[in-house]
């Protein structure tokens, strides 16, 4: 196995998630905001293959909505606050949640689809089953 690969899906998906290449885990995965590097600088690895293309929104917007569901709840329960006050808070909130969840969505994606080897990449080898568990 290629030193410095993941050992499993999530394992990448969490590099790509916390903007780290998922292949080495070296370099950062974003040139900008959503907009992956197209090689790692220390893996070669071509990013250009992802097709992430609006599933980072839904899943953001997946996200934003469940977590937000019970505090709006809570807040519409708990709270003596006017209407606008609460869209005013209610729409921060998620306005917020998603800007927050888009890139790290986006590189669990990315992460995700190079994992699998899908558009176009190639599926990275696997860790071997470790032959002898009380060696390590
Ligand atoms: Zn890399």
């Amino acid at each position: 196995m290629t030193p410095g690969l993941p050992g499993s899906a999530a394992q990448a998906a969490l590099r790509g998630a916390r903007n780290r290449c998922p292949s080495c885990g070296q370099n950062a995965l974003f040139l900008k905001f959503l907009k992956p590097v197209s090689r790692c600088r220390s893996c070669d690895q071509d990013w250009t293959h992802q097709q992430a293309d609006d599933f980072p929104a839904y899943l953001a917007i997946l996200l934003t909505g469940h977590i937000l569901a019970p505090l709006i709840i809570a807040l519409v329960n708990h709270t003596s606050l006017p209407v606008w006050g609460l869209m005013i808070l209610i729409i921060s909130f998620a306005l917020a949640m998603m800007l927050a969840m888009l890139q790290p969505a986006k590189g669990a994606i990315i992460a995700i689809q190079w994992w699998l080897g899908m558009h176009g990449f190639e599926k990275p080898p696997r860790p071997e089953a470790n032959p002898h568990p009380e060696a390590d």
